[in-house]
């Protein structure tokens, strides 16, 4: 097998182009399976390979939130951990109350004391999106992608007034069907349509009892919710269904050991894995924390990361 496979005639190919070359001359029990083996422990092939499968993992959908108010946009001036958590203390938690959880990425602005005291007075979970995965933070990445295109088309030339234009295209997005809820979130927010400044003004208006009113709302907002949610839940297992089609969803236990992939300063000839690093922390079922050789720790998704296979 070594001569078949590590040797440079024979080039480090796949299990079936290695078999078809050994049937040619040599037979013993398990033949495939054996090959199949050796060539998954090769470290050359588990550093060197390129991908050619969906990355590992299957999805894990968010719990779909049981109220509203959980995307604002704010421009900051900076991007300081006071800037950061005067925004977070002034216009989200003494407007709206605090927030249940926190997503954010690792940026140094949101991984500081300031925050994390703020956190813990608020009694608000803190979740970090892991680095090189930025799905972790699906909500506002998918909201990015819209609204950097959006907010693009209005810019100027030199890009410096972005912010102007932020809270109109943010009022647009919330006076619009959302794709997951079926509902605008303004509505589900307060129960009613927004009017919008270019309807015509109304001709008739109709008097209803004060706490007529108050019953209305909350019964709307309870029936609007609970539609909210129905369809979040349904659009969530759709995709499921689409990203976890072939796809594997490797179960990684404590202390196993893996490959990792290499993000930055990677030749375009040397190995796209390195390691061995061992798992010390199962964070999700797809994330975790891998300490390597020199007792250096990283957070890692299991599409970045391959199993180590002995001989
Ligand atoms: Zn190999």
């Amino acid at each position: 097998m070594a001569a078949y496979h590590d040797h440079p005639l024979s080039g480090h190919f796949g299990t079936g182009r290695t078999w078809s070359m050994l049937r040619n001359t040599y037979y013993w029990p398990r033949m495939k399976a054996t090959i199949t083996s050796y060539i998954k422990s090769c470290d050359k092939c588990s550093q060197f390979n390129v991908d050619r499968h969906k990355p590992p993992g299957f999805l894990q959908p968010i719990q779909p939130p049981n109220e509203v108010f959980q995307v604002f946009a704010k421009a900051s001036p900076t991007n300081t951990a006071q800037d950061t958590a005067r925004i977070l203390m002034e216009e989200i938690i003494l407007v709206h109350g605090s927030p249940d959880t926190i997503i954010t990425d690792q940026g140094a602005h949101f991984k500081n004391e300031l925050l994390q005291a703020i956190s813990n007075l608020t009694c608000c979970k803190h979740i970090f999106s892991t680095p090189y995965h930025p799905q972790t933070n699906g909500q506002t990445e998918r909201w990015n992608s819209t609204f950097l295109t959006q907010i693009a088309k209005y810019c100027n030339t030199d890009l410096n007034n972005w912010d102007t234009f932020l809270p109109s295209i943010v009022y647009a997005y919330n006076n619009g069907i959302h794709s997951s809820t079926g509902i605008s979130p303004y509505q589900l927010a307060f129960g009613r349509r927004q009017r919008h400044p270019f309807n015509p003004p109304a001709t008739t208006f109709v008097f209803s009892k004060p706490h007529d009113y108050w019953t209305q709302v909350i019964q709307y907002r309870n029936a609007a919710l609970k539609q909210a949610k129905q369809h979040i839940i349904h659009q969530q297992e759709q995709s499921k269904i689409r990203f976890d089609k072939n796809r594997t969803h490797p179960n990684f236990v404590l202390g196993d050991l893996v490959w990792m992939k290499i993000f930055v300063g990677r030749h375009k000839l040397e190995a796209r894995y390195t390691g061995p690093a061992r798992i010390i922390r199962i964070l999700s079922p797809v994330s975790f924390i891998v300490e390597d050789e020199h007792l250096q720790q990283f957070q890692v998704h299991s599409n970045n990361i391959r199993r180590v296979y002995s001989r």
